[in-house]
């Protein structure tokens, strides 16, 4: 078997699924990314979203015993919005970022890899492969980094000099000994934007990310959000773009034209309102297909509160109101409460926020309803 025309053949038929970018790397393991891993653990720097086993992560043998070469593939995502609707007083919108636009790209990945494995099995006969997006052991990026698809870069992404780092990326671990291909040049360079630009300096030295602190994570949680990020997220209910945004590799990139990836104005933008009335069943009808959605519907909508409070959106104090008393959530329950004391001006709010404190047993959400009647200028006693 010529394994190099077949990596060509291969190339070929990639760009005709939708697949953007396609590197090979070989299956050793990725030495330098153990140590990164370590450390990132003993910072505290992980999300606790990774494949929790380390030697999993950086040996690809260890996924698929016979294993010679990785393919990494990269699909470009839009990054603009055509026609974005308006926020406007009393019919605020929310926004979740560009890696959520479009049907959810851990389906639109895996359905184009299992194309390149039937592919190959064509070609080769039955094959062991395996698939990964984002939550497979591998680290996508370390992959596609050794696989000259693009440099890892100094915010964390890989950046393609095609789509900049606007892509999405994906691996199949494969028994076939292709030639592989070599890395990319680092071109960050002495730039320094992404890292001067982050809110909450998060990217802590070049390509190191301290994931508790980055509002892309904090927007993931499911629990309270500490204030001190409540104050950064603005209107974001999924996701932060800004280091992608301020980086020159991502001005003037083609906008790709996958249907799959193209944004619902409606859904990436959406008003917060409606979205704090949605059951388990209307939002996963209206938001399931998108990768914003993974989480639940719980973080989205605490993050829809924080944002109405963003906006002071007097409109909003009747169903905050009536989530502070009755939603059975706590961290509802009290980022309504801390929600009202931000927006609320008279003693109508005080007074509910009173009753609540005369009824809530929860000592979280008790703590959020004093940090409310603190803001309406309250005299709080402790
Ligand atoms: Fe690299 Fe500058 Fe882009 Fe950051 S903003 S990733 S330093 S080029």
């Amino acid at each position: 078997m010529n394994y190099a025309h077949l990596k060509e053949e291969l190339i070929e038929y990639s760009k005709t699924i939708g697949i953007d970018k396609l590197g090979i790397t070989t299956a050793d393991p990725f030495l330098s990314l153990k140590d990164r891993l370590i450390a990132q653990q003993e910072n505290n720097f992980a999300s606790g979203f990774e494949h929790s086993n380390i030697d999993e992560r950086v040996d690809p043998r260890l996924s698929v015993q016979q294993a010679r070469t990785i393919i990494s593939i990269a699909v470009a995502y839009p990054s603009k919005l055509k026609n974005p609707p308006k926020s406007l007083p009393g019919k605020r919108r929310g926004f979740f970022s560009r890696s959520s636009w479009g049907v959810d790209y851990h389906d639109v990945l895996n359905e184009r890899l299992k194309k390149l494995e039937a592919f190959l099995e064509a070609r080769c006969g039955p094959e062991a492969m395996m698939r990964m997006v984002d939550t497979g052991a591998l680290s996508d990026r370390a992959v596609a980094e050794r696989a000259g698809v693009g440099w890892s870069a100094k915010n964390t992404f890989i950046i393609t000099e095609e789509f900049g780092s606007y892509v999405f990326l994906g691996n199949l671990i494969t028994t076939i000994p292709f030639p592989v291909d070599k890395p990319l040049e680092d071109l960050c360079g002495s730039c320094t934007k992404c890292i001067d630009a982050c809110p909450t300096g998060a990217i802590v030295e070049p390509g190191v990310l301290n994931a508790q602190v980055c509002l892309s994570y904090q927007t993931q949680t499911k629990g309270f959000m500490a204030d001190e990020f409540r104050s950064k997220i603005g209107n974001h209910l999924y996701g932060w773009d800004t280091c992608q945004l301020v980086c020159p590799y991502n001005k003037k990139i083609p906008q790709p034209a996958h249907k799959e990836m193209e944004p619902d104005p409606e859904k990436v933008k959406p008003l917060l309102l409606p979205l704090l009335s949605l059951s388990n069943k209307e939002f996963k009808r209206e938001f399931g297909h998108m990768a914003g959605s993974w989480r639940g519907k719980k973080p989205i909508q605490r993050n829809a509160i924080i944002a109405l409070a963003h906006y002071k959106d007097q409109t909003a104090l009747p169903k905050l109101v009536e989530l502070m008393h009755d939603d059975p959530r706590p961290v509802i329950r009290g980022t309504a409460a801390w929600a009202i004391g931000k927006i609320g001006d008279s003693k109508k709010e005080e007074n509910e926020l009173l009753i609540a404190k005369k009824r809530e047993e929860d000592q979280e959400v008790l703590e959020e309803i004093d940090k409310g009647l603190t803001l309406l200028g309250f005299a709080v006693e402790k």
